[in-house]
């Protein structure tokens, strides 16, 4: 196995057979071997920084039924809220001066938010932070409203694949979401310029070793400049509430392989990954992740966004959320840094921002 750990690093891509083979038979002497590389190479484009990313969830409102999520249009026991564009600029507010320069908004697919009301609140929140990265996470739209929120000021977008399997996809999602519209939002939002995150779940309901050398397959030819992957785990008013969580063990191991496949993307630790092990996000980290995304949403608001079971820091203020990450980097030999921290494999090319 090490051998094709050694090939890894040295074309940064293996085959589909290659990769279910390490991912069918990794043990920890083998990730321990992986880690060593997926640091060293982490280190060399990204040195001991760590970015961080202002999160705000300002809509559990869905119109999708999604099978593993908590916030799902048919949950009848999700406690429904939206954030004001008021109370979304306040966020970005006490985030700034925590030192967030970029602001994650993420939410369900909420109709409430309209083109026009998004547009106006990406508009507002770059005319006050013209310093910052602005990025978002509302799912699945068309190439019309992606470019005029583009337009609007917005820099990234997040939208991950979930699985790059058609058939997966199809145990996961309704019938009326497909893989093929997922994927083509990718491609729409690379072109028109922003910096897209892709990512999928580990040990998701269904998912073989193969699906996972797909994923890696998919994002190499993506070429995202971020890539987000988590643990699943289950949220009990879910169809899929009785199938197993990802283990941390698995999602490390893949958080390495996707370092060695694409050397300098940006890969965060997810909060899913700190909600399966107290200390996931540090795991993370050391296996070669190089971004945290704490959260800013306003805490009456944080125990309601809950896609699944146990999510951590839902009762924290951003301030506690800021500096818990502050300590818990230090305590491995990194740092959190105040920048925008933008891809370096990326090169704007329509415009000024
Ligand atoms: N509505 C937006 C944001 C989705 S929430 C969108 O469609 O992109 C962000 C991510 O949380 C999802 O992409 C999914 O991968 C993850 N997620 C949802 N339910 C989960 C669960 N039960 N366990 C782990 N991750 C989950």
């Amino acid at each position: 196995m090490r051998e094709l750990i050694d090939k890894l690093e040295k074309n940064s891509v293996l085959g589909l057979s290659e990769y279910a083979e390490l991912i069918k038979n990794f043990t920890p002497e083998l990730s321990e071997y992986l880690f060593e590389k997926s640091r060293n190479i982490r280190h060399k484009y990204y040195g001991h920084d760590v970015y961080i990313r202002g999160l705000i969830e300002f809509t559990n409102y869905c119109k999708n039924d999604c099978l593993y999520c908590g916030i799902r249009r048919s949950n009848k026991n999700a406690e429904r809220y939206r954030l004001t564009k008021e109370q979304i600029l306040d966020c970005c507010e006490s985030g700034y001066a925590l030192g967030f320069r970029t602001f994650v908004l993420q939410g369900g697919e909420d109709p409430y938010f309209t083109d026009d009301l998004m547009v106006d609140i990406i508009s507002s929140v770059r005319e006050r932070y013209p310093d910052c990265a602005i990025t978002l996470s509302i799912g699945e739209k068309s190439y019309g409203s992606y470019k005029a929120f583009f337009d609007a000021g917005a820099n990234r977008y997040l939208l991950r694949h979930e699985t790059a399997n058609c058939e997966h996809y199809g145990k996961l999602h309704p019938k009326e979401l497909s893989c093929e519209n997922r994927k083509r939002c990718l491609y729409d939002l690379k072109e028109i310029g922003y910096q897209v995150g892709c990512g999928f779940m580990v040990g998701s309901p269904y998912q073989t070793a193969e699906n996972l050398a797909e994923d890696l397959l998919f994002i190499k030819e993506l070429q995202p400049q971020m890539v987000g992957i988590g643990p699943f785990i289950a949220q009990h008013d879910t169809p899929l509430k009785d199938f197993k969580n990802g283990t941390l063990e698995l999602t490390l191991f893949m958080l390495g392989l996707i370092r060695l496949t694409l050397p300098d993307v940006l890969l965060p630790s997810t909060t899913a990954l700190g909600t399966i092990h107290p200390r996931g996000r540090e795991l993370g980290i050391l296996a070669g992740a190089n971004v945290v995304m704490p959260n800013l949403s306003p805490t009456n608001v944080r125990n309601k966004y809950l896609l699944y079971d146990n999510k951590i820091c839902t009762g924290d203020e951003a301030a506690e959320c800021r500096h818990c990450m502050e300590l818990r980097m230090g305590s491995i030999g990194y740092k959190v840094v105040v920048n925008r921290g933008d891809a370096i494999n990326f090169h704007q090319i329509n415009s000024y921002k």
